[in-house]
């Protein structure tokens, strides 16, 4: 049996973007024990998730992954929204595809993943968001409405297949692949 890794695509925001989001997620909603905060440096946007693969195969999935990035991408900050809405498991901030450059790159990531590494497309319509803060296992929280973060606009930085190691303090991530995209900033 060779080595498995847990694979995602993301895109990466530009590091003011993401320290703004962690101070916003202290602020709204500060130290709970039943929520776990996202560290700044973790934030992202899931572009698509892989799951277990050999490692073997991560060259390739990189290559797919990467050969779909491609302009400008950009992104405006949106409102807090817990998902599941009713059952939350995830305080998330939706983010904004003004000129549809975001959903044009998911398009081609999925189409490139299921070309060539056979990937099966998500059915659920595309609902880009950075996850703030997650649920507590066991933990059942009342999605209380919350101030919206300020509004930003900003470009996308690159697009990266990471692999994540769940541990008990948050998977942490490590790239493998990353290409840049236009102008990020
Ligand atoms: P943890 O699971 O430790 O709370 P995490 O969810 O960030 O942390 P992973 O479960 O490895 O770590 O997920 C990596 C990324 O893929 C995250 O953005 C996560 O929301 C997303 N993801 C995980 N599982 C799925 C899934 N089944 N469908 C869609 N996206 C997923
Ligand atoms: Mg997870």
């Amino acid at each position: 049996m060779t080595d498995a890794a847990r694979l995602f695509a993301a895109v990466d925001l530009p590091d003011a973007v993401r320290s703004d989001l962690a101070a916003w997620a202290r602020a709204a909603i500060g130290h709970r024990d039943d929520l776990r905060r996202v560290p700044a440096d973790a934030l992202h946007l899931t572009l698509a998730f892989i799951g277990d693969r050999a490692l073997e195969e991560a060259g390739e999935i990189g290559e797919a992954v990467t050969e779909a990035a491609e302009g400008e991408v950009p992104l405006r900050i949106g409102a807090p929204l817990w998902l599941s809405p009713r059952h939350p498991h995830v305080l998330t901030v939706a983010i904004e595809d003004p000129t549809g450059a975001l959903t044009a790159l998911h398009t081609r990531v999925e189409a490139a993943l299921a070309a060539r590494c056979g990937l099966v497309p998500e059915r659920r319509t595309f609902r880009p968001h950075v996850t703030v803060a997650r649920v507590r296992r066991g933990a059942r929280i009342r999605p209380v409405p919350l101030e919206a973060p300020p509004p930003s606009r900003f470009n996308a930085v690159a697009v990266t297949l990471y692999r994540s190691r769940l541990s008990p303090g948050g998977s942490q991530y490590e790239a493998l692949a990353r290409a840049p995209l236009a102008r990020p900033g």
